[in-house]
C-alpha cells in the first residue's frame, strides 16, 4: 500500500535558514509518511507580503494540505482565510493554514507552542508577576500565552516604547483591564526586583545580535528565565542566568511545540516531542534539550 502523502510549506521573506523543512519532514520520514515541505520565499521571488493571499489560494487549487506563515505576512493573511481559531483571532496573527474541505483555516502555534514549552521546562513556576523584554512578532505571541497560562501582571519593556504599549493595550482588550502594563526603561530594576520571571522575547543573543538584553546585576536567584531565542539555544543571558542559579528555559522548547503542533494540524499524526527536541538540537548543533 502507498505510504500517505502531504504537501506543506512556508510562505515569508528571508525563509532560507529556516528549520521547519527538517522537522517537519525528519519526523514524517520517522513515521514513514510523505511528506513535502517546500519554501516559498517572497523576498527572493520579488513579492510583497501582500501576495500572501495568492498564495495561499494558489496552494489551496494545487493541493496543499496545510502552510506556515510567518514574517511578514502573520497579519496579512488573516483576511485572506475563512477560518480562525480563537487564539489567532484574539492575537490578529497566524502561523499556521491548514485546508481542508475546500477551507481554509488559520492557527497561532506560536501561542500553542510557548504555553506547552513552558509547561514542560518550568512546571510550578509562580507566575504572578512577569516581565518581558521585545514586544514584536513573538512577544505578542508569548504574552498572550503568559496570560492565558494564568499570569496576574505582565508588564512589557521594549526600546521602541509604541511596541510596549500597543502591546498592552491589545492584552488589556483581550485579558482584561490591569493585567498588562508597558514599562519604561528606567522602571525596569524595580519591576524585575519583584517580579517571579523573565521572559526575554527580543532578538539579542542570536549570533547576529549577540550580548546581553539588560544589565546582568538585575537577575537573581530564585527568578526564572524563559528565552525565545533559540539559535543559539544556550544564549549568554541564559548561561549568566544558570550560573547564577535561575530556573531557565531555551527558545527551543517554543520552536519544536509549534512545529509539532502544525505536523499534528497538517498529517494528523501524532508527532513525537521528544525526537524533535533531539532533531533541533542537533540541527542547531547543541546537546539535546
Ligand atoms: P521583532 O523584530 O518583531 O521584535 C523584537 C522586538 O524587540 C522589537 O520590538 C525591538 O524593538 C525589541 N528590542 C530589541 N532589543 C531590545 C532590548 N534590549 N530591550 C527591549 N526590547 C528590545 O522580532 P521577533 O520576530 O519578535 O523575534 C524575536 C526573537 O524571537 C528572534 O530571535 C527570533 O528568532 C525569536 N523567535 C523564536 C521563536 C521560537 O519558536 N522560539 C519564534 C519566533 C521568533
Amino acid at each position: 500500500m502507498t505510504a500517505p502523502s502531504y504537501l506543506t510549506g512556508l510562505i515569508g521573506a528571508g525563509i532560507g535558514p529556516s528549520l521547519s523543512p527538517a522537522l517537519h519532514t525528519r519526523e514524517a520520514d520517522r513515521q514513514g509518511l510523505r511528506l513535502l515541505y517546500r519554501t516559498i520565499d517572497i523576498a527572493d521571488l520579488g513579492l510583497p507580503g501582500e501576495s500572501v493571499g495568492r498564495l495561499v489560494a494558489a496552494a489551496a487549487v494545487m493541493g496543499y494540505d496545510g502552510l506556515n506563515i510567518t514574517h511578514p505576512c502573520k497579519q496579512l493573511v488573516i483576511r485572506h482565510l475563512d477560518e480562525l481559531t480563537p487564539e489567532a483571532a484574539e492575537l490578529g496573527a497566524v502561523n499556521t493554514v491548514v485546508f481542508r474541505d475546500g477551507r481554509t483555516v488559520g492557527h497561532n502555534t506560536d501561542v500553542t507552542g510557548f504555553t506547552q514549552s513552558f509547561a514542560r521546562g518550568l512546571p510550578e513556576a509562580p507566575t504572578r508577576r512577569v516581565v518581558q523584554l521585545g514586544a514584536g512578532g513573538a512577544g505578542a505571541a508569548v504574552a498572550h500565552a503568559m496570560l492565558a497560562l494564568g499570569a496576574e501582571q505582565l508588564t512589557v519593556f521594549d526600546t521602541d516604547p509604541t511596541r510596549s504599549t500597543a502591546l498592552a493595550e491589545a492584552l488589556n482588550r483581550r485579558f482584561g483591564a490591569g493585567r498588562a502594563a508597558p514599562g519604561a526603561a528606567t522602571e525596569l530594576a524595580v519591576e524585575l526586583a519583584r517580579a517571579d520571571g523573565l521572559v526575554h522575547a527580543t532578538p539579542t543573543g542570536m549570533a547576529a545580535h549577540p550580548g546581553l538584553p539588560l544589565p546582568i546585576g538585575l537577575l537573581r536567584p530564585g527568578l526564572w528565565v524563559a528565552e525565545v531565542v533559540y539559535r543559539p539555544l544556550e544564549t549568554e543571558l541564559l548561561c549568566q542566568a544558570a550560573a547564577l542559579g535561575c530556573r531557565t528555559l531555551d527558545g527551543g522548547g517554543m520552536a519544536v511545540f509549534q512545529a509539532a503542533d502544525a505536523f499534528r494540524l497538517f498529517t494528523g499524526r501524532e508527532p513525537s516531542t521528544e525526537r524533535m527536541l533531539t532533531d533541533l538540537a542537533d540541527l542547531v548543533g547543541a546537546p539535546a534539550l
